[in-house]
């Protein structure tokens, strides 16, 4: 069980409240369509830890999948999403996700996102790893871009809507049992309770957790280390994705090169030029990320090499620049032609399969509290995510939470005029009461790092990286145990921090918990998928550790079959 504080903040500061009828944390894809749908019926505020559109929304390049082809169907675009779950999808949150994606697709469009197009009647398609159809409707590689700027239009034109950046949200504030809005970090540095019927997280994974990162540097799974603080349960938090194909720039960073590079007959080969993945999996550069992540890092390992080349000089230029504008114009800018160049690749920590578990309609196992997008664990993932799965989750989910959490905030509504609007204002001061101060927290304030975030990053990378061992998961989990659970109010960095640091230790925890290998979490001491780990492995603050069983049929056992 991972100890934690109730609350990040060494004490809880004395804040001024607004009041709002939903409160979305959070203004990627998941959080403005819960926004917008929620805003149909009350009115809405919305959260942004920096200045919009910054999020992983904004960054995704390949496209959103839907079963849109004459040739295919949601029947096979399901049991492509089932394969890559490796035994734990949730089939209902399957079969939504799935039904619900061609219109939402012809809704975006008529809307105005410019998803490009064979005909007028006909969406073009591309092909990504896992997939065993064209199905991924796209914007060129900027398609998180196109759907995310709408959204944002829409959501600033919408009368019912208060899109604050800029605000870092701290700790979810209860009464009474049920979640009622949040502590809150203005632009200035004040802070401010905003009070809310319901409260929606839709902040986004922890990618950047890890150092070689395709997140941005935000997605450090803030909003569920709130949500645990408050005793959320939380599920599947050992499965990682690493992105096979992430570039490394100049100045250190990560930058995607898409599935849909390989999907379009990208290439991957050692750094003397050899094709290495058809020997290690049949599917070859099609396989999913896990299988052709853990191919790349047998060729680095075998190379002594820190990179592969992801090859597309045999592709004509005109394919090139017509399906990669981005990523020519990015990798032009660092000295690298894609036309005839290979491209350095390597594994990157790139989405969170697990977080906060919910239901079907977003809503958590806290009243009040409800998750959509990479924060939570609807279910439809299990232990890998098929590619373009992620934005199609965000829009499918962010709208049902957005739905369900309006009309838990009508039901709401009569109770929180009268006893809980008294007893929301008192909050603050009660918590207050409630929160020891720093001295008296014996797990806080043990170690803080001026560069904490590389240091945090070698240890989720050692320990929690794309292949684990008993022996350093559990190392990983002495060296987090040192680390700062808490902050004080006037210190941003250390609040994200604290917060990494415990997003941190829950994945660590539920690494060592598996005693398996399966989709995106490999351990070389149990490298075997195994039948009593059918099941999902739950964490909840002050409560041990538990296992669901998964309601999916045990799999297609693909993902091993090379290994
Ligand atoms: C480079 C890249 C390419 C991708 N390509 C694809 C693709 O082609 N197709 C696909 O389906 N998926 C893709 N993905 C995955 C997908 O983009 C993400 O999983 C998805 O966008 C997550 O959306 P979200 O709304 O949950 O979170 P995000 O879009 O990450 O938004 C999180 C929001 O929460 C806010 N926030 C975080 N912490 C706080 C806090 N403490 N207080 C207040 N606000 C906070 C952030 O500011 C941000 O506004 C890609 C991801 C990356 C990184």
């Amino acid at each position: 069980m991972i100890d934690a504080p109730r609350y990040v903040l060494t004490h809880l500061p004395t804040a001024p409240a607004r009041r709002t009828g939903v409160l979305v944390i959070g203004a990627g894809a998941a959080g403005l369509t819960a926004a917008l749908t929620a805003a149909e019926y009350a009115e809405v505020t919305v959260l942004a830890r920096g200045a919009l559109p910054e999020s992983n929304s904004a960054w995704a390049q390949g496209g959103i999948a839907a079963a849109l082809d004459a040739a295919d169907s949601p029947h096979a675009h399901i049991a492509d999403t089932l394969v890559a779950g490796a035994g734990l999808s949730d089939e209902a949150a399957v079969a939504a996700l799935v039904y619900e994606a061609p219109a939402l697709m012809r809704e975006l469009a008529a809307h105005g996102v410019p998803f490009e197009r064979d005909d007028e009647a006909h969406f073009a398609l591309g092909l990504e790893g896992g997939h065993s159809a064209r199905r991924i409707v796209h914007v060129g590689d900027a398609t998180g871009w196109a759907v995310t700027r709408q959204l944002i239009a829409e959501a600033q034109a919408h009368p019912r809507i208060t899109l604050l950046e800029g605000w870092q949200a701290a700790d979810l504030l209860d009464s009474a049992g049920r979640v009622v809005g949040v502590l809150a970090r203005d632009p200035e540095g004040c802070w401010q309770r905003i009070l809310a019927g319901a409260t929606i997280i839709a902040s986004g994974g922890a990618g950047a957790l890890y150092g070689l990162t395709s997140n941005q540097p935000v997605a450090l799974g803030e909003g569920i280390a709130m949500a645990y603080r408050a005793g959320a349960e939380l599920a599947d938090m050992e499965f990682v994705q690493f992105h096979p194909t992430v570039y490394r720039t100049r100045a250190g960073q990560g930058f995607l090169i898409t599935e849909a590079a390989r999907g379009e007959g990208g290439i991957l080969r050692t750094p003397d030029g050899d094709r290495f993945m058809p020997a290690y999996d049949p599917r070859a550069e099609l396989a999913p990320r896990d299988v052709v992540t853990r191919g790349i890092y047998a060729a680095m390992r075998a190379t002594g090499s820190d990179h592969v080349l992801l090859d597309l000089t045999h592709l004509s230029s005109k394919l090139i620049e017509h399906h990669f504008p981005t990523i020519c114009a990015r990798l032009r800018e660092e000295g690298l032609d894609p036309v005839t160049t290979p491209i350095p690749v390597a594994p990157a920590s790139h989405y969170l399969m697990g977080g906060i578990r919910t239901d079907l309609e977003g809503a958590t196992s806290l009243p009040g509290l409800f998750a959509a997008g990479e924060a939570a664990c609807t279910g439809v993932h299990g232990a890998n995510r098929l590619a373009s799965n992620s934005l199609l989750e965000c829009l499918v989910f962010g709208r049902r939470a957005g739905g369900a959490a309006a009309q838990q905030m009508q039901n709401a509504k009569c109770k929180m005029q009268n006893a809980a609007a008294a007893e929301m204002q008192n909050t603050a001061a009660a918590t207050h009461e409630q929160t020891p101060t720093a001295r008296e927290v014996p797990f806080c304030i043990l170690h803080f790092a001026l560069d904490w975030r590389s240091e945090l990053a070698a240890i989720m990378v050692r320990s929690a990286g794309p292949l684990r061992s008993g022996d350093e998961l559990l190392a990983g989990a002495r060296a987090l145990a040192d680390w700062s659970l808490q902050a004080d109010p006037d210190d941003s960095d250390g609040i994200t921090a604290a917060n990494a640091a415990l997003t941190a230790r829950l994945i660590v925890g539920g690494a060592l918990l598996r005693e398996e290998s399966r989709g995106g979490h490999f351990r070389s001491d149990f490298p075997r998928q195994r039948d009593t780990w059918h099941a999902h492995a739950v964490q909840a603050r002050g409560r041990a550790p538990f296992v669901v069983a998964s309601v999916a049929p045990q799999p297609v056992a693909l993902a091993h079959a090379a290994d």
